[in-house]
This record gives structure tokens, C-alpha cells and sequence, in this order.
């Protein structure tokens, strides 16, 4: 038996394309392009488990054609640029640094969970928003969404239903007839949660206007990703740098993957390469929400705060470029289209 997992280990080094290797296609405004409003990622496991991480403002619908099977879909947080108070008008319109985007009444999130019969992967909080608006879109008569009954599914789930779990809460996702699932964690992000005024009520709006106040859903959160080939991917959301990179996400979690959220207002462009090189420490880093055209052609724009960062940090360091699939290896390490 050993011998016979040996000789199969060799076969695999021998042919990459054998291997069972984890796909990331991020979807952006431009395709070739990393641009400023580029959030949304999907991720498809070996065994076939997809799910895409924050629809943001870059789907054109919950059925835009570039997302495939949708199993799951992760919320980090209310910010209009995550739930998707705005859809993408279409690919390729408006610029890099400034989509094209058209109002999404019932937020992006909604639509793809509807239109997929997805598993939504969220804090309890935030879930009570989507399973509303899920059930606006469907219309009077039809089921109301709800939390799923187990903390473990096999997808495609029979109806759209979320994962009932909280900070540090783990949701497992199996496919039909795979022996292992993905295991989705639910991790802090040191962010803010306002729900982007837009979805809420017209009263609701106004209340809030009278007295200059937020709606928070509670804590924003990242997630901690364990897929079946060893491959442990932190999602950072949009986060400052904090304690829990090094003591939650690398010693306990031991991710080897970091997928980070960059921009001006948790900091990262400052902290990022303290926050990678001597906290997290993945085998490899891929960069999203740039909030600035990063690419021109498909290659770094070099007076870029993104090309900037890049320098400093030490381990390799991928640009999240819209509909271009990269595949990274149980150790972490990007094994083809980076
Ligand atoms: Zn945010
Ligand atoms: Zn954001």
C-alpha cells in the first residue's frame, strides 16, 4: 500500500496536471485586468465544491454567465462593495478605474444565492439580511430562506440556506460521493460593518439620516478556507493588520495561502508587508481590491501603491487579474496561470 502511494505521489510530481490542485478565477470589471473595483473570486475545489467569495459590485446578475455552479457564497461584510449595492453594467465597460455599474436594489449577494440554490456563508447577523432578500426576489408563496439544518452539506444543497455559524464556527461543504469535504471558518477582520444605506428601507434611511448614524450587522469577519488538498486559504476581507494574522490565521489555522484586500482605509499599503513577511507567512499572496487600476494590458502599472507593496513582500506575490484561473498546489504554491 505504501509502495502504491508512492509510486501514485511520483506519477502526480510527473504530471502537474494530474494533481489535485485548488482553482482561483477571480471576476473583475475588465477581463486580463486587476482594476479599483475588483473583489469577487471563485474557488473550485479537486473535488469539485465552488463557491465565490464576496459578489461585490462584480456580477451582472445572480445568473451572470462567467460564474458557473455556484455551491456556496461567502459574505464578509455590508459595505456596499462587498454585498453588491451595485451590479457590473457589463465586462469590459465604463474603466479600470471607475466600472461601469448599474443599482442592485436587493444587493448582489441575494441574486446569486437566489438564482444558484447556494449555501450562504456568513455570521447569523448578517444572514437575516440576505434570507430577506432572498425571499423578495422570490416573491410571496415561495419558502422563506433559512439557516441550514446541519453544520455539514453536501452540495448542491436542494434549497438556498445558510450556514448558522459565527465567529470561529467551521461549515463543511461536500460534493456528492467525495470522502472529505472543504471546511469554511469564520475569522475576525478588523473592519467595520455598516450595511450600505441604499438596501435598507426608505423609513429605515431615514431614521438613521435623522441622527447621522450607521446600521452595523455586527462584526465583519474574513474566513479561513481548508480544501481537500492541503491547501488552507485565508480570505482577509478588508481588514487592518492585526495580532490574530500571526496567532489565529498562521499558528493555529496554519494557512498557507493569503488572499488580501488591499486599499486606503484599513491601511495594508502601509502595514501589508509587516502583516505578510512576519505575521502570516503563506507560501504565496494574491492581491484584490486595489481600489486603483493596478494593470494596464495585463501587466503591474508600476507607480501603483499595489506595485509598491509587491516589492516589500517576501513570499511570491500574485495579482488577483479578472477571469484568468490560477491553480495552487496543497502547499500553497501557485502551479499554473500565475
Ligand atoms: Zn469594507
Ligand atoms: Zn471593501
Amino acid at each position: 500500500m505504501r509502495i502504491a502511494c508512492a509510486a501514485f505521489a511520483l506519477l502526480l510530481a510527473a504530471f502537474p496536471a494530474l494533481a489535485q490542485n485548488v482553482k482561483i478565477t477571480p471576476i473583475g470589471s475588465h477581463p486580463g485586468e486587476l482594476c479599483a473595483n475588483d473583489r469577487a473570486i471563485i474557488f473550485e475545489d479537486p473535488t469539485g465544491v465552488r463557491f465565490l467569495y464576496d459578489t461585490a459590485q462584480n456580477v451582472t446578475a445572480g445568473d451572470d454567465p462567467r460564474l458557473g455552479a455556484i455551491h456556496l457564497v461567502l459574505l464578509s461584510h455590508m459595505h456596499g462593495d462587498h454585498v453588491g449595492d451595485l451590479k457590473l453594467k457589463a465586462p469590459g465597460e465604463g474603466t479600470c478605474a471607475n466600472s461601469a455599474r448599474v443599482p442592485a436594489p436587493n444587493s448582489t449577494t441575494a441574486e446569486v444565492v437566489a438564482a444558484k440554490n447556494a449555501v450562504l456563508v456568513t455570521t447569523r447577523a448578517m444572514a437575516g439580511f440576505v434570507h430577506n432578500k432572498v425571499d423578495t426576489i422570490r416573491g410571496g408563496g415561495s419558502k422563506p430562506m433559512d439557516f441550514c439544518p446541519t453544520l455539514a452539506a453536501t452540495v448542491p444543497v436542494p434549497a438556498a440556506c445558510s450556514s448558522r455559524i459565527d465567529m470561529g464556527g467551521v461549515f463543511t461543504a461536500k460534493a456528492e460521493g467525495a470522502r472529505q469535504g472543504v471546511e469554511f471558518t469564520i475569522v475576525y477582520s478588523a473592519h467595520v460593518n455598516d450595511v450600505a444605506p441604499s438596501l435598507l428601507s426608505k423609513a429605515r434611511q431615514d431614521l438613521l439620516k435623522a441622527d447621522g448614524a450607521q446600521l452595523g450587522y455586527g462584526p465583519p469577519v474574513g474566513f479561513v478556507v481548508k480544501f481537500t488538498n492541503g491547501l488552507v486559504a485565508y480570505l482577509s476581507s478588508d481588514t487592518a493588520v492585526f495580532g490574530d494574522m500571526k496567532t489565529v490565521i498562521h499558528d493555529f489555522h496554519k494557512a498557507n495561502l493569503a488572499v488580501i484586500n488591499l486599499g486606503p482605509n484599513p491601511g495594508l499599503f502601509q502595514s501589508g508587508a509587516y502583516a505578510l513577511n512576519d505575521l502570516l507567512e503563506p507560501a504565496s499572496v494574491i492581491f484584490t481590491h486595489v481600489n486603483e487600476a493596478a494593470t494596464e494590458g495585463g501587466k503591474l502599472r508600476a507607480n501603483t501603491q499595489t506595485a509598491a507593496l509587491m516589492k516589500q513582500v517576501k513570499a511570491p506575490a500574485h495579482l488577483a487579474i479578472s477571469e484568468r484561473t490560477m491553480e495552487f498546489d496543497g502547499k500553497g504554491k501557485c502551479v499554473s496561470g500565475c
